[in-house]
């Protein structure tokens, strides 16, 4: 499947956990941008929202489609009549909340796509990024919490809700007693190696956790079992990191990224048959070309994908 792009003028939320993000454009490269905390009153930074986008469209031009993704658990639904809400979010006033309603209400005559965060994030990397031109790859936030998104056979990976891949569980390492950060699973992949669950095990935030920490090496072979199972699950042709963890603290990006794809090789065995996992690892396990942009910028490529009439 082959998705058409579009180069309209658009809006993007990128609603996360922590803050709102903002943009209007056509792309990364002319991206204008606002952000503000997420807090607990949705009405009021829905409205700050939805009133930044009105403040662009009157003076950048109208625009022709917005994109909306979210924190979760969404409704993912185009049938259901909680299509576009936030359902059962542990985050304090998010309950329940329609969120694509209220963008729709403000702009009721734009095509508007909703997805979650991270399948908006993967949209970014799809249009722009590390995944471009990818049919089939994933894309994995480790930040506050861990999520992942993607495409499949060209398809966002949605289903019964959508993939929850943060919360998979996994082997232990030896060793480790670390009872896990997650309020519903303990120590699951985001029990055990979200910024929170770093926090919890070792007093300190991953961008600060020294470079010689154990907890690195814990985190590095945690991730390589993940992404061993979500290889065998989905077989995607490239796994994009994403996420404010994935930077590595002090130990860097690049040491953490390359610590993690020594541990997937070793975890694989070599029982998958492919070159780009036995000799390309380095293209394969990759941080994203959009950085830090890619929720943003993939908010506005959910927009084009509005506009284009290929969302649901
Ligand atoms: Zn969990």
């Amino acid at each position: 499947m082959t998705r058409k792009k579009r180069n309209g003028f658009v809006g993007g939320i990128e609603a996360g956990g922590t803050k709102f993000i903002c943009g209007t454009g056509t792309c990364p490269d002319d991206l204008e941008q606002t952000e503000f905390p997420t807090g607990s009153r949705p009405d009021q930074v829905l409205a700050q929202a939805t009133d930044w986008l009105a403040e662009q469209q009157e003076r950048r031009g109208c625009l022709q489609g917005i994109g909306v993704g979210s924190f979760g658990p969404v409704d993912l639904h185009p049938d259901s009549p909680t299509y576009g809400f936030i359902t059962s979010t542990p985050k304090s006033g998010w309950r329940h909340v329609d969120i694509l309603g209220s963008v729709r209400q403000r702009f009721p005559a734009i095509p508007i796509g909703f997805d979650t965060d991270v399948n908006t994030a993967a949209l970014g990397e799809y249009y722009w990024g590390n995944a471009n031109g990818l049919d089939d790859f994933v894309y994995i936030t480790i930040g506050t919490g861990i999520g992942a998104g993607g495409l499949s056979g060209g398809h966002l990976l949605h289903g019964l809700v959508h993939p929850e891949m943060g919360h998979m569980m996994l082997p232990r390492t030896s060793g480790d007693t670390f009872e896990g950060s997650c309020p519903y699973h303990g120590a699951c992949w985001e029990g055990l190696c979200s910024g929170p669950a770093i926090l919890k095990r070792t007093g300190i935030p991953s961008e600060r956790l020294p470079e010689h920490h154990d907890a690195w090496e814990t985190c590095a072979q945690y991730t390589a079992n993940a992404l061993t199972n979500i290889i065998y699950v989905l077989s995607p042709l490239r796994i994009v990191i994403g996420g404010s963890v994935r930077k590595g603290g002090p130990l860097g990006e690049d040491r953490f990224v390359r610590m993690i794809r020594e541990r997937t090789r070793i975890v694989l065995r070599d029982y998958i048959a492919s070159p780009l996992l036995r000799e390309n690892i380095d293209n394969y396990i990759v941080p994203p070309v959009l950085g830090d942009r890619a929720g943003i910028a993939g908010a506005m490529a959910l927009a084009q994908e509005a506009l284009a009439g290929q969302l649901p």
